[in-house]
């Protein structure tokens, strides 16, 4: 999986153009505007909670098309020390994204970019990561017999890929849901607990917000999927040209923000999370200024964003921040300007 996404000069994430209607799947800041303006205001609640620092970073995790910063900014604009003390980074692989993360972002601020987490600079910081962890490869245990097994890729009777029980070997402990049964899949990724211990080293305060699809409580299942041209693709046949992702394990999130000293809030779903950010109001007043025929797909993209049957429960959003932030930077709270 790492290889496939990043690993080669022709890895899905170091060529061509993953996301949007010519890409192979589309986002929440792809779909309404909404979503990174409300995301802006969360993050000036969390700076004004921080005592409002004259300088912090303000840090996205796979920035993809540099929308969701360009919201946010936008929307924050009535707070101009907010504004002021913000310094923009950006940790991104792909070097086609970073061009029109830069282009998405001129005039607006003037962004540093980093390959990974960690050369970023040290003190306050706020991250904001959306679609970001699912692509962390994912390493899946299989339960046989009595015994637990990497479930590797080898090669079956045909010669061709598939996946095998692979070497026995434990999985972590924590995150099993319940005794497992023979067939039962634990997923795990290994990426998240660097990812939280690399951040948790910097000087505090810091707060992050993840949002993804995925699951709140511990799980067995297989959620490894290839996408590509917005349909399931066999992530065998085309290495590096589909997207790989799992679904993301919130409980692991939480049990690794823990391990690094930091807190983590309960995951709730973007549903929850947006409504109590304001999206309703904030829907109603685009649509008083809006053309007639921009009404339509702002109505539908703010729909989409929060509906059940769409991105509205599967995609959770949980806050982890360092334990001298007092109050937990997830909502309800008030922002004042
Ligand atoms: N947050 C964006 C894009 C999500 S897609 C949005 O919501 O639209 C995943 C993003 O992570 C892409 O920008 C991709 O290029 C980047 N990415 C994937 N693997 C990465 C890695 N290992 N290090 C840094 N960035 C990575």
């Amino acid at each position: 999986m790492a290889w496939c996404l990043t690993g080669w000069d022709g890895a899905y994430y170091r060529k061509g153009l993953p996301l949007g209607a010519t890409g192979d799947f589309t986002t929440a800041p792809e779909i309404s505007q909404i979503f990174g303006e409300l995301i802006g205001l969360w993050a000036c609640a969390v700076w004004q909670g921080m005592g409002g620092p004259s300088a912090f970073s303000l840090i996205e995790l796979g920035p993809g098309r540099g929308t969701l910063m360009a919201d946010a900014l936008r929307a924050t604009r009535k707070i101009p020390d907010f504004q002021k003390a913000a310094q923009i980074h950006l940790v991104e692989i792909s070097t086609t994204l970073r061009k029109i993360q830069a282009r998405t972002l001129k005039g607006a601020c003037a962004p540093v970019w980093y390959d990974d987490i960690t050369t970023l600079p040290s003190g306050p910081a706020i991250v904001i990561a959306n679609e970001f962890l699912d692509v962390l490869p994912v390493e899946q245990h299989i339960y046989h017999d009595g015994t637990w097994h990497l479930r590797m890729v080898g090669l079956d009777a045909n010669g061709e890929p598939a996946f095998m029980r692979g070497i026995p070997a434990l999985p972590p402990d924590a995150l099993l849901p319940a005794p497992p049964k023979n067939g039962d899949i634990l997923e795990s990724h290994p990426g998240v607990a660097e990812i939280m211990a690399g951040l948790a080293k910097r000087k505090t305060p810091l707060a992050m917000l993840f949002v993804d699809y995925g699951y709140a409580l511990p799980a067995y299942g297989d959620t490894f999927q290839a996408m590509r041209h917005h349909a399931y693709a066999n992530p065998f046949e085309t290495p590096g040209a589909a997207d790989l992702t799992s679904h993301v394990n919130f409980a692991e999130i939480r049990i690794a923000a823990q391990d690094a000293g930091l807190a983590a809030s309960a995951p709730i779903t973007q549903n929850a999370f947006l409504k109590a950010l304001g999206l309703e109001l904030r829907l109603e007043r685009l649509l008083m200024s809006a053309q007639e025929n921009q009404r339509a797909a702002l109505i539908s993209g703010a729909h989409r964003l929060i509906d059940p049957a769409e991105m509205g429960t599967l995609f959770k959003v949980m806050a982890v921040n360092s334990p001298d932030l007092s109050t937990m930077p997830i909502p309800p709270f008030t922002i004042t300007t």
